[in-house]
């Protein structure tokens, strides 16, 4: 702790700069179509809070988080709020936005398991040090080491094969060569899907499953084993958030790599994966596992365990996909072609942004503005926003 407290007495002196207000911005940020998977009924909106963190030289930091209440977290918007405005505020206002080491060790020691709360602020604070250096976050991270990030599509659950087959199409010409089958409902229909996909495309694109943590131990086996012959990349989390014993068994049982989502929420999840060996790589997310604060960690705890980085997101806005883009372009080593973009490859119908990341032939070019490198949009925060 005597770390800690002689940075928070000696960053505020070495940069001129002060946290005036913590700023929370609920939002409904409608899908195109509503997206299925393979629990709970198909999802109509995101919910998603925007954060704007504010400071005494008029530079303003963004990030963005979302609620959602299934596959291990139990989150609200309210809940969010709640957080961010009467426990991290007060330890905010006043401090350096430069010490984010600093206020984010300090935030996760005062809240147990509240990264879905501290990612954007965090993401925030780190937005606005960019800014006011005039740099993007990937370099304050260490500097650019690509341009262009690949990315994978997903593929939301549909009624009958020709109409995912249709919206595979769309995405094959959109340059998408990794597509991400969501499965978990039906094993016939999942091995149909699967199929269908492989025969469409032959050898052109990587054809991963994601079954959301819906499976138990049985039905993995068999379904798993059924799609061994259409050559799937990885399968994403087959089991429940906790069976990561189950998750290790199914991984030597089956002739695929398995890959961790739900189930690798926090470093220490992690590391129980990884002692397991419960997958061979790991998505992480943005309001999931704490923004770049501690998704960074987690790419080293991964790269180090020899484990692929699967640099992913919820159906997020361009705030999101821009932090995720920052840290891909400054990662030294190799990463998966990520679902970090899917928001903004057509999932959702709103930006909130003015200059919306867009994907080009599969990929994302690693944005060079200041900070995360976008611009909100107010009007269209005006209009989405739900506390009006
Ligand atoms: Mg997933």
């Amino acid at each position: 702790m005597s770390d800690v407290r002689e940075l928070e007495v000696s960053a505020p002196h070495r940069v001129p700069a002060k946290i005036t207000g913590v700023e929370c911005v609920p939002l409904n940020v409608p899908f195109k179509v509503p997206f299925k998977i393979s629990t709970g009924a198909a999802r109509p909106v995101v919910e998603t809070l925007i954060v704007k963190i504010h400071t005494d030289q008029g530079v303003t930091g963004v990030g963005e988080t979302q609620a959602w209440r299934r596959q291990g977290s139990a989150e609200t918007l309210e809940g969010q709020i709640d957080t961010i405005k009467n426990y991290f505020e007060p330890q905010l206002l006043g401090r350096s936005p430069f010490d984010v080491n600093a206020i984010m060790h300090r935030l996760d020691e005062s809240m147990y398991h509240s990264h879905y709360s501290q990612a954007p602020v965090g993401d925030a604070l780190y937005d606005i040090v960019g800014k006011m250096l005039g740099i993007p976050v990937y370099q304050l991270l260490g500097g650019k080491t690509r341009d262009r990030v690949r990315i994978a599509a997903v593929l939301s659950m549909k009624d009958n094969v020709e109409s995912l087959l249709e919206s595979a199409d769309a995405l094959f010409e959109l340059g998408f060569r990794h597509l991400v089958l969501k499965i978990g409902v039906d094993p016939r229909e999942d091995r149909q899907n699967a199929e269908a996909l492989r025969n469409r495309f032959g050898n052109e694109i990587a054809l991963r499953v994601d079954a959301n943590a819906a499976l138990d131990y049985d039905t993995a086996l068999v379904l798993l084993k059924g799609l061994e012959p259409f050559d799937i990349e990885t399968a994403e989390q087959p089991l429940a958030i906790w069976d990561i014993d189950g998750m290790a068994a199914l991984a030597k049982a089956v002739r695929m790599p398995l890959m961790a989502d739900e189930c690798a929420a926090t470093d220490h999840t992690l590391l129980d994966i990884i002692r397991k060996r419960a997958a061979t790589s790991a998505q992480t997310k943005v309001a999931k596992n704490g923004g770049i604060y501690h998704i960074r960690r987690l790419w080293h705890l991964l790269a180090t365990a020899g484990m692929g980085i699967n640099p992913g997101n919820h159906p997020a806005t361009s705030v999101a996909t821009a932090s995720v883009a920052q840290m891909c372009g400054s990662w030294p080593g190799s990463l998966m072609a990520g679902v970090f973009a899917v928001g903004v490859s057509g999932a959702l119908a709103e930006d909130i942004v003015e200059n919306p990341m867009r994907p080009e032939n599969g990929e994302i070019a690693i944005p060079k503005g200041a900070g995360f490198g976008v611009t909100l949009d107010e009007n269209a925060l005006q209009r989405l926003r739900i506390d009006k």
